[in-house]
C-alpha cells in the first residue's frame, strides 16, 4: 500500500470511507435522501462563499467541467477560453464539441495570467458568451487570480466559467466575491473523497442564459437545466450515487470542522516550495504557485520515471509526474486536502531525499531538515 501524495487523488480518511458504507435507501424514492442531497449542496455553497446553487454530478471532475460548457455554448457562440496550461487550453475541446467558437487568450505558462494584460485585451475584445479559466491548472501548479481576471470579465457582460478542481479549499475560493458564474469543483482532490463526483455552482445569471438558448441542450448526462425544479419535483434526472454522496458529505463536514486547512495549506507549500529551492532543485513557475501542489524541475543526472519508481518501491510514497508537453519533465507532489499534513510531508521529503541520495544525485542540503526549518507550526 502506498501513502498517496499525488495532486489528486489525495488521501481519503476513514470517517469518509466509513460513510460510504452506509446502508443505502432507494435514492429515486425517499424524500429523506433529496434532502440530503439538497443539504449537502448548500454546505457545499456555504463552504465556497455563495449564495449560488450548488448541483451535485455522477461523474469525475471533467463532467462538470463538460457540462457547464454543454449547458451554456450554443452553435456558433464566441467563447474566450484563457490559457497558460493544460486542463485551461482544453476547455476549448468542449466548446467546440457543443458548437462554439472558441477564440484563445494564450498566456506565458510559467507566471500567472496577468490581469492587466488581460484588461487590454478584453478594450479591443470582448464579444463572447462567457470565458474559461482555470484556477489551479495541476499539472504545472499554475494559479491564476480568478479573484481578479472574474470581474474583469464581468465588466462587458462575459459569463465566467471556473475550473477550480484542484484549487479549492486549497486556495481561498469566495466564489460571489469573485464573480464567478459557474464553479467546477471534483472529489478527489482538496476535498479529499474518492474520484466519482463532480459539483458546479451555478449563478442566476448562469441559469438565465441556459433558459433563453434557442436551442436545445445537445446532452442530457451534462445538462445542468436537466435538474431544475428537482427538489419540488422530488426527482432527479438519474438514479444518484448515494454511496458517493454520503462520503461525499463526510468530506464536507471535515472540511468544515477543519478553519485551520487553507492556512495549513500555505504553511505547508511555502515550506516545501523553500526547501525544494534551497536543495538545489529548480521550481518549474516562476510564478503563481499554487498552494495545493509543487512542481520541480528533473535535476540533470536522473529521470522522472527514476524519481517515482524509487518513491514507491523503496519507500511506498506516491508522487506524480505530468502530462502533455510537461511529461518526463517534472515531479509533482501534492500536498492538498488531508496529504496537507505535517507528518506526511516530513515523511516525503525524507524519502525524496534519500531517493535522489540512491540515484546519485547530490542535493544542497536534506530536504526534511530543510522542511522543518522553514515550516511555521
Ligand atoms: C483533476 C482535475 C480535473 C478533473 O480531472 P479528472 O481527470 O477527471 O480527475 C479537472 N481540472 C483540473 C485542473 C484538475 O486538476
Amino acid at each position: 500500500m502506498y501513502k498517496v501524495m499525488t495532486p489528486g487523488p489525495t488521501q481519503v480518511r476513514e470517517n469518509v470511507r466509513m460513510a460510504r458504507s452506509l446502508v443505502c435507501t432507494n435514492p429515486d424514492l425517499d424524500e429523506e435522501f433529496v434532502d440530503f442531497y439538497k443539504e449537502t449542496c448548500e454546505e457545499i455553497s456555504e463552504l465556497l462563499g455563495t449564495k449560488n446553487e450548488t448541483l451535485i454530478l455522477d461523474g469525475e471532475g471533467i463532467l462538470g467541467l463538460e457540462a457547464a460548457c454543454a449547458s451554456l455554448t450554443e452553435p456558433g457562440d464566441k467563447v474566450l477560453v484563457i490559457e497558460n496550461g493544460v486542463y485551461g487550453e482544453g476547455f476549448a475541446d468542449f466548446v467546440t464539441m457543443y458548437g462554439g467558437v472558441p477564440e484563445f487568450y494564450h498566456a506565458d505558462r510559467l507566471n500567472a495570467i496577468d490581469p492587466d494584460g488581460l484588461s487590454s485585451y478584453l478594450k479591443e475584445h470582448h464579444d463572447y458568451k462567457y470565458a474559461t479559466v482555470v484556477h489551479c491548472d495541476t499539472p504545472s501548479g499554475m494559479l491564476n487570480p480568478v479573484d481578479k481576471i472574474c470581474p474583469l470579465l464581468k465588466e462587458y457582460g462575459i459569463l465566467t466559467v471556473v475550473d477550480s478542481v484542484s484549487g479549492m479549499f486549497g486556495n481561498e475560493m469566495h466564489v460571489d466575491d469573485y464573480q464567478i458564474d459557474l464553479l467546477c469543483g471534483g472529489s478527489q482532490k482538496a476535498v479529499s473523497a474518492p474520484p466519482g463526483l463532480t459539483f458546479v455552482t451555478i449563478s442566476d445569471a448562469a441559469k438565465k442564459a441556459m433558459h433563453e438558448r434557442k436551442t436545445p441542450i445537445r446532452s442530457f448526462y451534462a445538462s445542468l437545466p436537466a435538474f431544475d425544479g428537482y427538489y419540488e419535483k422530488k426527482w432527479f434526472p438519474y438514479t444518484m450515487p448515494i454511496s458517493d454522496i454520503y462520503g461525499l458529505r463526510a468530506a464536507f463536514d471535515n472540511i468544515k470542522a477543519d478553519p485551520d486547512l487553507i492556512s495549513r495549506t500555505h504553511r505547508i507549500a511555502e515550506a516545501t516550495r523553500n526547501a525544494v529551492k534551497e536543495a538545489g532543485l529548480p521550481l518549474h513557475l516562476q510564478s503563481g504557485f499554487s498552494d495545493t501542489v509543487t512542481v520541480f524541475d528533473i535535476p540533470e543526472g536522473t529521470t522522472c520515471d527514476a524519481i517515482l519508481k524509487t518513491m514507491r518501491k523503496d519507500h511506498h510514497i506516491m508522487l506524480a509526474g505530468s502530462f502533455n508537453d510537461l511529461s518526463g519533465k517534472v515531479i509533482r507532489i501534492g500536498h492538498m486536502g488531508n496529504n496537507a499534513n505535517f507528518e506526511d510531508m516530513i515523511t516525503t521529503m525524507l524519502a525524496l531525499s534519500e531517493t535522489f541520495d540512491s540515484l546519485g544525485i547530490k542535493l544542497k542540503g536534506n530536504l526534511a531538515e530543510l522542511f522543518l526549518k522553514y515550516y511555521e507550526a
